[in-house]
């Protein structure tokens, strides 16, 4: 008798504690499970809006951080962005789920955790396209099946496909010269793009992003840029080429890190498909334009990648535990990734910090700029390299560093203004690829910098 109510007692238990998110979200459930999470981890998290979808529905996020809100000046952001194609809902639910382990391990004093959250600011939105979403997930109750059923947004477009073409621009600069990062946008970009896209475009200009993943569904690979194939059409195909960015070798590494850390994708295999060690360059496996990934690496200081995470790209409940248990470890080492290669300060004579200072390696053709704060983080490999730090009105400041595999070294530059007879400027150390020298791009973005301050004042949650 007694040990039938232990057993009663025991599955009450495992009835109360179990967890109860191993399920798929719709919107107003899914907004419920972050404030949830927020409102179990209220000193560290904060809940907020960076704009509405067609049909009215927030673009949420979710933060992480030991001051949220908060930039704090050497700690770099990252962001998880799921649900881009509102059909392919896996990396929605894993967001959602690596959420709530954040909260529940930092209140469980994991020290690997407490860290991670005390070193990094995490944004994560566990839906850009919540309308598509919910297309496909009435379809799914309805048994419709259809590949492409709510992968659009409600105007029918696919966002993956919606971001401003700068890769044209750079594989032009490439040859003939000019600016290597920081692309600007066509002046008429807001009537180009839809509101999701702009919302994005907006937030990632308005933080200084380092390190991003973009997660989707449909294969089992970690695809990083360029994702656009510098091939032109031939015969009305879009030639697929191997297109590397100039941080190939960084960008190959961050893939694999997610790859190995991965239950199987290392393994190659994966839906039919193989892509060697679970990777790929995006435009060697087709060639996409108008891209996510691209335009951050274009646009701002973020180097992000796109991961393809389950076959089926909706996933029926039952396989959500064991997909969670297949992507936990690659989520938590990849953000962990961001602590790699060399970051500091940019001031000047008298310790003010210099925002839109330029950071250019030697031997990689794509600078990285500072933030609103005056720090700056470039991402790199072990090795030893030359780097120079450059800002308007500004001698430039040329150090060599040798970066370890661990943490990242701190390199603070002190720019020292330049005498006004010592016009013309002094030229830039060549950083570019096969020893030419390119023109930097090194003015301040007055605007940029000012919509960064008013942004980043505003807290707590839309
Ligand atoms: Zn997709």
């Amino acid at each position: 008798m007694s040990q039938l109510v232990s057993i009663f007692l025991h599955l009450l238990l495992f009835k109360l504690v179990a967890p109860v998110t191993f399920r798929h979200h719709r919107y107003d459930d899914l907004v419920r499970m972050l404030y949830k999470v927020h409102n179990e981890c209220p000193h560290i998290t904060r809940v907020y809006s960076i704009g509405r979808s067609v049909k009215g529905r927030h673009l949420y996020v979710l933060e992480f951080s030991d001051y949220p809100g908060i930039h704090e000046p050497l700690e770099p952001e990252v962001k998880y962005v799921g649900n881009m194609h509102g059909n392919e809902v896996l990396g929605r639910e894993l967001l959602l789920q690596l959420s709530e382990f954040l909260c529940e391990e930092f209140r469980n004093r994991n020290q690997r955790i407490i860290r991670l959250v005390e070193d990094t600011r995490i944004h994560i939105m566990p839906s850009m396209n919540p309308d598509g979403y919910e297309v496909a997930a009435a379809a799914q109750e309805r048994d419709i099946s259809g590949y492409l059923v709510g992968r659009n947004n409600a105007n029918g477009v696919d966002l993956n496909r919606n971001f401003p073409d700068l890769n044209t621009y750079i594989y032009y600069n490439e040859k003939n010269g000019g600016p290597n990062h920081h692309l600007p946008l066509p002046d008429n970009w807001k009537s180009q793009v839809e509101p999701e896209t702009q919302a994005v475009i907006q937030w990632v200009r308005s933080f200084n992003f380092v390190l991003s993943a973009n997660l989707h569904g449909g294969a089992v690979v970690a695809n990083y840029p360029y994702d656009k194939s510098l091939e032109h059409r031939v015969r009305g195909f879009r030639r697929t080429a191997n297109t590397p960015t100039p941080d190939d070798k960084l960008f190959q590494k961050l893939a694999k890190v997610y790859s190995y850390a991965h239950g199987w994708m290392h393994q190659g295999w994966n839906c039919g498909d193989y892509f060697p060690d679970g990777i790929t360059n995006g435009a060697s496996w087709y060639s996409l334009s108008k891209g996510m990934q691209d335009f951050n690496y274009l646009h701002t200081n973020c180097f992000e990648i796109t991961l393809e995470l389950s076959c089926d790209k909706f996933p029926l409940q039952g396989e959500l535990q064991r997909e969670w248990l297949g992507n936990r470890e690659a989520l938590i080492q990849f953000l962990e990734q961001v602590h790699q290669g060399i970051k500091g300060m940019v001031r000047d004579e008298n310790y003010n910090n210099l925002a839109d200072a330029v950071i250019s390696v030697s031997g990689i053709n794509h600078d990285v700029t500072s933030g609103a704060h005056g720090d700056y983080f470039r991402l790199l490999l072990p090795g030893t390299y030359t780097v120079t730090a450059t800002a308007p009105g500004f001698d430039p400041e040329t150090v060599s560093v040798t970066v370890g595999p661990a943490e990242p070294k701190l390199v603070n530059f002190q720019l020292k203004r330049s005498t006004p007879q010592a016009a013309p400027k002094r030229r830039i150390p060549n950083s570019g690829h096969r020893g030419r020298v390119l023109p930097k791009k090194v003015q301040p973005r007055a605007a940029r910098k000012k919509e960064m301050m008013m942004k980043q004042s505003q807290r707590g949650p839309a």
